[in-house]
C-alpha cells in the first residue's frame, strides 16, 4: 500500500494502522495541499505490517504531526519519520513533549540494539538519538483548552484524554466561513473513577468522529475489586514467606501502580510490605509526573520514602534475595524485557512467590504464557517450572471501558456524523460500533488498514 497525494478540496483521513488491532496507531489527514499525520506509533504485534523504518508514504511530504500520547504505539516512529525526511511541527501538550524526550530516547536504544543484533547497524534508515533531538526541536507545546491555527484555515484544540499525563482529544476543525468541518480524534480515552489520571473531558462533536475501541464492550473491575483480589494474594504469598512481583510498563502503570499500593496499604486495605522500585525509566518519567502534579487527580508524590529505588543490578539482586516478604515492581509490562526478567529468573521456580500481573497480556508474550496453564515454561533458553503462583490483578487499565464509552459519547450521538473505530480488536470494535448505533450514532464502523473517509 502506498498513498498518493493530491490536492483534497475536502478533508480526507486514510487509516494507515491501528486498524482492527490496538498498535502502531497513524492515521492521514489531507486537506487542500496539507498532510497531517494523527499519531506516528510503533507495531507491535504478531500481524506487523511495516518495518519500525517503514512508511507507506514519503516522509517528506508530511506537514505536522499531531499527537494523542506518548506509548510507543502512537509516537514510536517519530525519529524514523524525522531520519527519512519529515520537516514540519509536531503539535502536542507540554506534558508530552517533556515525556517524549525521554520515551522515545528509549524507544530508538531499544531500536538500536535490535538492529545491532540483526546486523543491521550500517544501515542508515534505523534512527538514531540525533532523531530524537530533530523531533524534540520540531515539537509545538500546545496547552488543553486553547486553539491554535497550526495552517491557514486549520485550528487545533486539546481536551484532556485522562488516559495518561499529558494525553489529548484532537478537535480539528478546518475551512473558514460557513463552511467548516470538524473532525475529533480521541487518541487513547482514559476512565472515570478510578483516581490518579485525571477523568477524561466531554468529547467534542464532530463530522467525523475517529475513536478508540480497545475495550469495547468490556467492562474493568473496580478498585474494590481489584484491592480485595491483591489483598488475598499477599496474605498468601506472606504466609509463605515469598516474595510479590509485579511487572509493569514504565509509563503511566508504573506510577499509577504505585500509588494504589501506597494508598491501599495507609487504608489497611492490603497488608503493609517494603516496595522495591526496579525500573530506571519510570524513575525517570515519575519525575516529568511530578512536574506537572496539577494535571494528575491526586497529590502524588514520586519519591515516597516508602518506595526503595533499585539503582543498579546489584541492588536489584539484593532487594531479589531479601530475607523477608517484599514487592518488587519492575519494568516490562508483558515480561518480554525489562529488568522484570532477572526477578522471574530468580524466583520463578520458588513456589513461595506469587507473580501479580496488572497489565494487558498480548497473546504469544511471557507474559500471556506464564498465564497459560501449563506445566512449565520456555525463555532465556532454559524450561523453568513455574512453581510460582501467578496471578491476574485487572483493573489497573488506563482505557476507558464500555461504561465509560456511553458516559463520554452519548451526549454527542445526535450532533455527530461518521464514526470511525480505530484501536480495537475486531471483537471490540465490533462491540463498541453495536453499543454505539444503539446510542443513535447514524454511521458507524470499524476501519481496515489503507481504507479512506472523505467529508462532504
Ligand atoms: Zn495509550
Amino acid at each position: 500500500m502506498s498513498v498518493i497525494f493530491s490536492h483534497q478540496p475536502n478533508p480526507k483521513v486514510t487509516f494507515l494502522g491501528a486498524a482492527g488491532t490496538v498498535t502502531g496507531s497513524m492515521h492521514l489527514l489531507q486537506y487542500k495541499d496539507f498532510n497531517i499525520l494523527l499519531d506516528c506509533g510503533l507495531e507491535r504485534d504478531k500481524n506487523t505490517v511495516l518495518k519500525d523504518d517503514e512508511f507507506p508514504f514519503d516522509p517528506e511530504v508530511i506537514d505536522a504531526v499531531i499527537l494523542s500520547h506518548n506509548h510507543s504505539d502512537h509516537c514510536g516512529k517519530l525519529p524514523a519519520l524525522a531520519r527519512k525526511g519529515f520537516r514540519g511541527q509536531v503539535y502536542c501538550t507540554p506534558a508530552s513533549k517533556d515525556l517524549l524526550g525521554v520515551v522515545l530516547k528509549d524507544s530508538v536504544n531499544i531500536q538500536e540494539k535490535e538492529a545491532k543484533l540483526r546486523n543491521r547497524t550500517k544501515n542508515r534508515t534505523v534512527p538514531s538519538q540525533n532523531d530524537t533531538f530533530s523531533i524534540l526541536d520540531r515539537c509545538v507545546p500546545l496547552d488543553y483548552g486553547k486553539t491554535l491555527e497550526i495552517r491557514n484555515g486549520i485550528s487545533l484544540r486539546f481536551h484532556d484524554a485522562g488516559h495518561l499525563l499529558g494525553s489529548a482529544i484532537s478537535e480539528i476543525s478546518l475551512g473558514k466561513g460557513d463552511k467548516v468541518f470538524k473532525i475529533t480524534y480521541t487518541g487513547d480515552l482514559g476512565r472515570f473513577g478510578l483516581p490518579f489520571h485525571t477523568n477524561p473531558s466531554p468529547v467534542p462533536a464532530a463530522d467525523l468522529l475517529i475513536c478508540e475501541s480497545t475495550y469495547g464492550g468490556k467492562y474493568h473491575d473496580n478498585e474494590e475489586k481489584m484491592a480485595a483480589k491483591l489483598d488475598i494474594v499477599m496474605r498468601d504469598t506472606i504466609k509463605r514467606g515469598g516474595k510479590i512481583l509485579m511487572p509493569a510498563f514504565s509509563l503511566g502503570r508504573t506510577q499509577m501502580l504505585l500509588y494504589y499500593l501506597e494508598t491501599w496499604m495507609l487504608q489497611n486495605k492490603i497488608p503493609r510490605l517494603p516496595i522495591f522500585l526496579d525500573s530506571p525509566l519510570a524513575v525517570e518519567i515519575s519525575r516529568v509526573y511530578k512536574r506537572y502534579n496539577k494535571h494528575l487527580s491526586v497529590n502524588w508524590n514520586s519519591e515516597s520514602e516508602n518506595i526503595m529505588i533499585l539503582d543498579s543490578w546489584e541492588e536489584a539482586q539484593t532487594a531479589s534475595f531479601h530475607p523477608k516478604p517484599a514487592i518488587i515492581v519492575a519494568s516490562g509490562g508483558m515480561c518480554e524485557g525489562g529488568k522484570i526478567l532477572s526477578h522471574l529468573k530468580n524466583h520463578l521456580d520458588d513456589p513461595r512467590t506469587s507473580i501479580a500481573l496488572v497489565s494487558f497480556q498480548a497473546p504469544t508474550t511471557l507474559g500471556s504464557k506464564l498465564l497459560e496453564k501449563k506445566p512449565s515454561v520456555y525463555f532465556h533458553g532454559k524450561s523453568w517450572n513455574k512453581w510460582a503462583e501467578i496471578h491476574e490483578i485487572k483493573g489497573f487499565s488506563g482505557h476507558a471501558d464500555q461504561t465509560d464509552f456511553n458516559k463520554l459519547l452519548s451526549p454527542i450521538a445526535k450532533t455527530s456524523g461518521h464514526v470511525r473505530l480505530v484501536h480495537g480488536e475486531p471483537e471490540s470494535a465490533k462491540a463498541l460500533a453495536s453499543e454505539l448505533s444503539k446510542l443513535g450514532f447514524k454511521d458507524v464502523k470499524p476501519v481496515r488498514r489503507g481504507e479512506s473517509v472523505t467529508l462532504t
